[in-house]
């Protein structure tokens, strides 16, 4: 809630007119807690996770042969009524577990965490320095708790749901075990935790966050995505990779960029695919999958005769992989 009664009571306060956005923010704001803006979260989760993977569903229900072919995995059709069921699942779970969470983060004037609401707004630059530090932040922790949930134990208890789905879609970006929910859901509240900033930078980020969220696991890896100019920038097909392989998965564990796995030596298998097949056009399914079918028998006979069991152990999977594919 802000702390002035009218507009020319904050213009005296900042000393200056306010600024379109500011007069808006206030009129807008004024009025309404903190606890009652930091829930705005909730209705953006239900409405972007609503909206957002419908161009995908409508994708998958026409399987045009103009899309067609910037499906990651062609093979796999999910039905109208296993979507919905995804959907309904996530929804619930949105309901349940970031309800639970916003009062644990009230606050009387300011959020504990440190998130302000009053004015004045910050500037496009403190924005996007900020949301970097986010993203920086959310997508190295995410690495870490991501390759622990896939320990014995935390795989078999909860990360598991998440790994239902070996041929993501975008409705399936949250579906997950509801303590993983939580889990995840803190290496996003760090970055605002650690360099609080305005509501409005918050909001951004909680949508950024889904949007990136829901491309990952879109199921199509579009070359027009804009998210390919970004460097380092993992993506559908770099996480579809690590949902496919599934459980025995220990590569691309990555939110947003490829350099942690690169790293800590996590992509190995994905590299070598990309090593051997990377360059393998892909217009011709045919003739690429016999070619495909040898080169990986090939490789194969080579790791076998030299007891490469590492390399041995990618080209497996790599061949159960292009198999279904
Ligand atoms: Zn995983
Ligand atoms: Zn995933």
């Amino acid at each position: 809630m802000l702390p002035f009664q009218s507009i020319q009571e904050a213009e005296s306060s900042l000393g200056r007119n306010l600024k379109f956005a500011e007069n808006l923010w206030f009129k807008y704001s004024a009025n309404k807690s903190d606890y009652f803006l930091y829930c705005h979260n909730t209705i953006f989760l239900l409405v972007f996770y609503t909206l957002l993977p419908l161009p995908y569903v409508i994708a998958e229900l026409l399987r045009s042969n103009k899309i067609e072919r910037f499906k990651i995995q062609p093979k796999v059709n999910n039905s109208f009524k296993d979507m919905f069921n995804c959907y309904k699942n996530v929804m619930t779970i949105f309901i349940l577990v970031v309800d639970t969470l916003a009062p644990s983060l009230e606050g009387s004037e300011t959020f504990s965490i440190g998130i302000r609401t009053g004015l004045p707004l910050p500037s496009g630059t403190e924005m996007l320095l900020q949301m970097l530090v986010y993203v920086l932040i959310e997508d190295y922790s995410n690495y870490w708790l991501h390759r622990l949930l896939h320990c014995k134990w935390g795989y078999e208890k909860i990360h598991r749901v998440h790994h239902e789905y070996t041929a993501p879609i975008g409705f399936a970006a949250p579906y997950a075990h509801w303590a993983e929910v939580l889990i995840l859901g803190f290496a996003s509240f760090l970055g605002p935790m650690m360099v609080p900033g305005h509501m409005i930078t918050f909001w951004l980020w909680m949508v950024l966050r889904q949007l990136e969220a829901i491309e990952t696991h879109s199921g199509y890896d579009f070359p027009w995505s804009i998210t390919k100019f970004i460097p380092f920038y993992g993506g559908a097909e770099y996480h579809d990779y690590h949902h496919f392989v599934g459980k025995q998965s220990h590569s691309n564990f990555a939110s947003v960029f490829t350099y942690c796995d690169y790293i800590y030596g996590t992509n190995k298998g994905y590299r070598y695919r990309k090593s051997v097949f990377g360059k393998v056009p892909l217009k011709h399914p045919v003739h690429f999958l016999v070619r495909l079918n040898y080169i990986i028998n090939l490789q194969y006979k080579i790791a076998a005769s030299v007891g490469v069991h590492i390399k041995l152990n990618a080209v497996q999977i790599e061949k159960q992989y292009h198999q279904c594919v």
